[in-house]
């Protein structure tokens, strides 16, 4: 008998007329653990991560016929639809919100505050009540979550699925990219067997990337309650992370079979489904600060032209793109655009006229940089 269930939210709908829907699709027993939550392209213009749950769902089925869904898998294949269906002139805007001109991957709820202040007086020296009470605490806090638009709807949704998950993987991709992944430091231990099991290349680590992105807005609350409560005995928090499955482009059923397999061995190396992984792979990088990331930005407007491919390593002082002002009135119009940093070029923009300051290079960087004043460490 299939532990699978489907099922479908309506969002309020925006004009009369009008309907979009939320796909939730879970495996397994709602009371087991461990929870995995994965959603892909919450920026609805990053596809790659809906095929790899296409095909993920097939190794779920096939394990849920053998009875081996020993957790709870909870998949939001699509988890945007309000973004796809956000187009000018035929071409899909996914990040941003036209409602609000909020990125759709940011100003995720924070709930430590409140869910502190309910817990208070509730905590004990037993490690595994204060987790039950927190993650109880933390699903209350999600539903009270105000939605008084659909984005905010949407938001809440995702959140109400995946906050008391013990895993919880939200996929995204780059412009043109090596597969890479984001997470919390403090979650490393947990996190570098999935950076070798994924065969990520790149692996940025960091305290708070700012901005409250979703996988942050479901670990941090756990950090913040044990600061808070440190007399008590506070669980580590849930593994969040977000996996960028390389460019927007790189929509291919060779590599989302592969990148699928990855994940159903990660799972059965969690305890979600039962069988054997296999040998964990080698870890093709090592975790970098996300701090120490060189955003290379374009100097002026021009037509931009690589010299380096994403996975290329770089020196500081290496040109890895030139610029050409094709109305420059004197020499031949090109200017070299270097890279400061020593390390690997994990992504670049798929945008050849680009403007000025204009982000045309990402190179992974062990030293940490400097920022502006007010600027997150992941831009928007
Ligand atoms: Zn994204």
């Amino acid at each position: 008998m299939t532990t699978r269930t489907e099922k479908y939210i309506e969002i309020p709908a925006t004009a009369p007329g009008t309907s979009r829907i939320i796909k939730v699709v879970e495996y397994g027993d709602p009371q087991a653990r461990p929870k995995v939550y994965l959603q892909a392209a919450i920026h609805a213009d990053e596809v790659p991560g809906i095929l790899v749950l296409h095909y993920l769902q097939q190794l779920l089925d096939e394990a849920d016929a053998q009875g081996k869904i020993e957790g709870h898998v909870v998949l939001v294949p699509m988890a945007n639809p309000l973004g796809t269906d956000q187009r000018i002139f035929g071409n899909m805007i996914g990040r941003y919100s036209f409602s609000d001109g909020v990125n759709f991957n940011r100003g995720h709820a924070e709930l430590a505050d409140k869910v502190g202040d309910v817990i208070a007086d509730k905590l004990t020296d037993n490690a595994a009540a204060n987790t039950q009470l927190i993650r109880a605490a933390l699903t209350a806090a999600a539903h009270e979550l105000k939605a008084n638009d659909e984005v905010a709807f949407l938001k809440r949704t995702l959140m109400e699925h995946a906050i008391d998950a013990d895993i919880c993987l939200d996929l995204h991709c780059d412009s043109e990219a090596i597969l890479h992944m984001y997470t919390l430091d403090q979650s490393w231990d947990k996190a570098s067997d999935l950076n070798a099991q994924l065969g990520c290349e790149a692996a940025f680590l960091a305290d708070l990337s700012g901005g409250n992105p979703f996988d942050e807005s479901i670990s941090t609350p756990w950090i913040a309650l044990a600061k808070r409560f440190a007399d008590f005995p506070i669980e580590e928090p849930p593994l969040a992370a977000t996996i960028e499955y390389r460019g927007q482009a790189d929509v291919y059923s060779e590599l989302a079979i592969d990148d699928a397999q990855r994940l159903f061995a990660y799972l059965q190396r969690a305890n979600v489904i039962s069988g054997e992984p296999g040998e964990l792979p080698e870890a093709k990088c090592e975790a970098t600060p996300l701090a120490g990331v060189e955003h290379v930005r374009s100097p002026a407007a021009g037509v931009l032209v690589h010299h380096k491919q994403v996975g290329d390593q770089v020196t500081s002082g290496d040109v890895v793109a030139s610029l050409l002002d094709p109305y420059s009135p004197f020499g031949d119009g090109m200017q070299a655009i270097t890279t400061q940093v020593t390390g690997k070029v994990y992504s670049r923009t798929n945008v050849r006229m680009v403007g000025p300051g204009q982000v045309v290079f990402g190179v992974t960087g062990s030293e940490i940089i400097e920022r502006q004043l007010g600027e997150t460490l992941l831009g928007d």
